[in-house]
């Protein structure tokens, strides 16, 4: 072991990592330099060591990569924000009451869903559905009479006949109504079914969020109605002899809201337009802020898009103060508050486990040298290359070794052309290259400061992790709109990592890969990972997937939906926890059915021909068994990497 090996500890992989930056309390590095997870912040003792959870999910026979839910991360979010909004209205004063929804588009996963429906009911935390299917989902799973349903987004006459049949049920049902059009075909469907609806109306709210979703505001808004269309809906009521139906006034303004400020502004604007409407006669029961309260994904608690600059807390103190502040001002009841978090509810949940497979290197070593050793009468190029590769160990100036090698290898290229260098020396050439970029390499790799010139450097030379999965199932964002995710070693944490590396997956694409990561405080292109040993498997963790990465994976490459192991906490068991349940991810004959295949008669076709091939006695009747049962297996089997 090097001495600066030694003096590794994991706080320093805790400075590199910020796991305590972006875990909210449920991750830890543990003194074993394994990833630890604390599912309960009243139980700090109460440590699971994620090793161990590994172990089980080998033992269980699952096979990597494998989404891990922690379902008491999920249930301990939801009391955290009950919580806080219920800390707040008490604090100060606030005479409504908080009746949260949880939306469903951000992780639909039925387990998920009752998850959280069950940990939320003696809050009467309730659900938000944008689409039929869940409007279908929610109607089924919202049972709770006093917890709310709150439907978002474009509907038809079905979805209204659907939102009216959970009113009959019981439920509390708020159809918001995002464009004019559809107020009047709620009011047409609720006459003729002799029904009072709960009605909601989306504002168009100019304060607009800062960040990636800034489009979701502001008055070129995809949803919502203007105040002038707001004033219309309420006559329009009010002419039906309806105006005892609107309940509630809605305002989104994005997700993943970076800056407090866009939420002060948004709700100040809000609560005018509630106070208006309350004295225009029309005094609505609910204010429904949206979404928007963002996770810090990187750690920084910065205004960066893949952050933000407050807390949970005092996201919740300032929607229950700002609504106070305009309601004491303009003389008005204090609304109930509905809130529609579903990113901060389930994002630190469950993270995606994949096994490092392999190491893509750039031409160093990789690729197998010639013999370098001096030659009679070679050109002056190669004995160039050759003394610079000598001096690389004792220089002190590095870049100068960089630049020198770099101009060398440009004049082998064009001696070559000009037939001036042979092929053969144009290979010691580049060989002599490559052994002093990976010495290079080397030397950056364990240092703690790479100065700017040769970052550059560091970057192209750079070796990619071939990780088992696939970006496009697993970690959309991160393709689609650049969305940072903290990864993590699940062990080893206690060494020093010698490597700075990217990953790429295993989709023949070359955007399947990740190459933006919050290290030690900043965003960087490469992770500190560790050397891969060939007799111990190697797992990194891709942490806050629960938001919306979950459940907008794709086909491509038919990979598929992965493994899942749902993991509970119990404090009795030797391991403090327990695989609840195991979902099977997609096998190959799932994802060709969807595209259309008939996988049962590609086998029967493969067989037929191995037949022919027996018949003819290419192959021994018992070989074609064999290749037969083979095919079958695999159509049968998982779709990524099959590794141990
Ligand atoms: C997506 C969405 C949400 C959820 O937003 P988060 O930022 O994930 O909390 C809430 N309300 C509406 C209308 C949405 O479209």
């Amino acid at each position: 072991m090097a001495a600066s090996d030694k003096e590794w500890t994991i706080n320093d992989a805790e400075k590199l990592y910020g796991v305590s930056r972006w875990g909210g309390g449920y991750f830890q590095i543990g003194d074993n330099g394994n990833l630890h997870i604390t599912p309960h912040a009243d139980h700090p003792d109460l440590r699971i060591d994620f090793n161990d959870v590994l172990t089980e999910i080998r033992q269980a026979g699952v096979q990597f990569p494998v989404v891990v839910r922690f379902h008491d991360i999920l249930r301990a979010q939801v009391v955290r924000l009950n919580t806080a909004f219920a800390d707040a209205i008490s604090t100060c004063g606030y005479q409504g009451q908080y009746r949260g929804v949880y939306p469903i588009k951000v992780n639909q996963m039925r387990e998920v869903v009752e998850e959280i429906v069950n940990a939320g009911n003696p809050f009467q935390y309730g659900l938000e559905a944008g689409s039929k299917a869940e409007l279908l989902a929610a109607l089924a799973m919202n049972t709770n009479p006093d917890s709310l349903t709150v439907l978002n987004g474009y509907k038809d006459e079905e979805f209204m006949r659907l939102a009216l049949l959970g009113g009959k049920l019981g439920n509390r049902v708020l159809v918001v109504v995002e464009k004019y059009s559809e107020l009047l075909l709620l009011v047409k469907i609720a006459k003729e079914l002799n029904i009072d609806p709960m009605i909601g109306v989306r504002a168009k709210i100019t304060a607009v969020g800062r960040g990636k979703w800034e489009s979701s505001g502001g008055e070129r808004a995809k949803f919502g109605l203007t105040i002038a269309e707001i004033i219309n809906t309420a006559r329009y009521l009010q002419e039906q002899g309806m105006s005892h139906c609107l309940n509630l006034l809605h305002f989104h303004i994005g997700s993943q809201l970076t800056d407090i400020r866009s939420v002060k502004e948004a709700i100040t604007e809000g609560a005018m337009i509630y106070a208006e409407l309350h004295k225009m006669g029309f005094p609505l029961d609910y204010v429904d802020v949206g979404g928007g309260l963002g996770i810090d994904y990187d750690g920084s608690a910065s205004t960066n898009d893949s952050s933000r600059n407050y807390s949970m807390q005092e996201y919740v103190a300032n929607v229950v103060q700002g609504m106070k502040e305009v309601c004491e001002l303009e003389q008005v009841p204090h609304p109930h508050l509905v809130s529609e978090s579903g990113r901060a509810i389930t994002a630190h949940h469950s993270c995606v486990v994949t096994q490092v497979v392999g190491e893509i290197r750039t031409n160093i070593s990789g690729t197998r040298g010639v013999d370098t050793g001096v030659v009679d009468g070679e050109h002056i190029i190669v004995s160039n290359m050759r003394d610079i590769a000598g001096e690389v160990a004792d220089s002190s100036n590095k870049q100068r070794i960089y630049n020198d090698a770099s101009r060398y290898k440009e004049q082998a290229m064009d001696a070559f052309k000009l037939r001036v260098l042979s092929l053969e020396e144009l290979a010691r050439t580049e060989t002599l290259y490559w052994q002093i970029m990976a010495q290079l390499q080397e030397y950056y790799a364990a240092a703690d400061y790479v100065p700017e010139e040769l970052q550059e450097m560091e970057l192209n030379l750079a070796s990619q992790y071939l990780c088992n999965f696939s970006i496009f199932q697993s970690a959309a964002d991160t393709w689609a709109i650049d969305q940072l995710l903290p990864v993590v070693p699940l062990t080893r944490m206690n060494e020093k990592p010698q490597v700075k590396c990217s990953l790429a997956d295993i989709t023949c694409d070359s955007d399947g890969k990740i190459d933006q990561f919050p290290v030690a405080r900043e965003i960087t292109n490469l992770l500190p990972l560790h050397k891969l040993r060939a007799d111990e498997p190697y797992f990194i963790g891709l942490f806050l997937t629960g938001a919306y990465q979950d459940v907008m994976g794709d086909m491509h490459n038919l990979f598929g939906r992965l493994n899942e192991v749902h993991i509970v906490s119990d404090a009795d068991d030797p391991q403090k926890f327990y695989i609840e349940e195991v979902v099977k991810g997609s096998a190959v004959n799932d994802v060709l059915d969807i595209m259309q295949y008939n996988p049962e008669a590609m086998a029967s076709d493969v067989k037929r021909m191995i037949d022919k091939q027996v018949a003819c006695g290419n192959i021994k009747p018992r070989e074609g068994v064999g290749w037969t049962d083979f095919y079958e297996a695999c159509i049968n089997g998982y779709t990524y990497l099959k590794t141990s």
